[in-house]
């Protein structure tokens, strides 16, 4: 009789799951069923990556003839809209968050109602996701909409929180150099992973700009200093050695011990 249902939202977040329910000599099965991934050629790509991945390991895949359906996504999900912009003050990231989490509930709902509907149909005793391996995702309510759906289906739900094997997910992917997406999977997701990416970017470049005028702080105060012994004792000084110059933290304390009037 089949076991588990698991559904696939794309080969890395498979595998951890796969290895656990297999070591605790459960039966699996897979289905992917992920009408949120846009454009079409990036779901078609993460779709053979897992496929291949399926069919190394001796996982069989369920098909049962679903197509891509964005437009379906875009009605029921979509409407929730984003994407949600970071963020100015805590309200705001309070806002996004909410807007988010309603736009990804509804995501979760209709993927994995159509996962209970299914397992229901092919006769599996359960089901779970790969959705609860991410840490970026809503991992609660993926628990609460699991469990909804296999009481609206009567199969049981197996609600595990997979988060603490997401570091050997990823590791495993990347020493099978197996595809890797960088966002969710629907547009808005995508839009939301560049800002946020930009916004690191630019966290990174204000850290390092601010360590460099610290250095042109220092720099100028080491003249400073060394012109003044230069006036007061011009036969015994020399220009201080670079390695005389603070870096990294010491730079920091040295500008507070410095003050903020001595800042360039
Ligand atoms: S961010 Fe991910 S889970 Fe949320 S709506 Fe988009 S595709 Fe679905």
């Amino acid at each position: 009789m089949p076991d588990v249902l698991l559904h696939s939202c794309c080969a890395p977040c498979s595998i951890m799951p796969i290895r656990l329910l297999r070591k605790n000599k459960r039966e699996v099965s897979v289905f992917y069923y992920n009408p949120n991934i846009q454009p079409e050629a990036e779901y078609q790509r993460r779709r053979a990556v897992a496929q291949d991945y399926f069919a190394q390991i001796g996982v069989s895949l369920v098909d049962v003839g679903l197509a891509y359906n964005s437009e379906k996504w875009q009605t029921q999900v979509g409407c929730f809209g984003g994407p949600y912009p970071l963020i100015e003050s805590a309200s705001d990231y309070r806002q996004n968050h909410r807007q988010r989490m309603k736009r990804c509930e509804a995501c979760y709902h209709l993927r994995l109602y159509e996962l209970a509907r299914v397992a229901a149909e092919r006769g599996f005793s359960t089901i779970t996701s790969t959705l609860l391996v991410s840490p970026y995702q809503f991992n609660g309510r993926i628990q609460e909409v699991l469990c909804q759906s296999a009481q609206a289906y009567g199969v049981q739900a197996y609600p595990k929180d997979w988060r603490e094997h997401y570091q050997a997910a990823t590791q495993t992917a990347r020493e099978m150099s197996m595809y890797r997406q960088n966002y969710c999977g629907c547009a808005y997701s995508r839009e939301e992973a560049d800002m946020e990416r930009a916004a690191r970017k630019e966290q990174r470049h204000n850290v390092r700009r601010s360590y460099l005028s610290i250095d042109n702080t220092s720099a100028l105060l080491a003249a400073h200093k060394e012109s003044k012994i230069l006036k007061e004792e011009p036969t015994t000084t020399v220009a201080p050695k670079a390695s005389a110059i603070p870096r990294g933290r010491a730079l920091v304390k040295e500008k507070h011990r410095l003050g903020k009037d001595l800042t360039c």
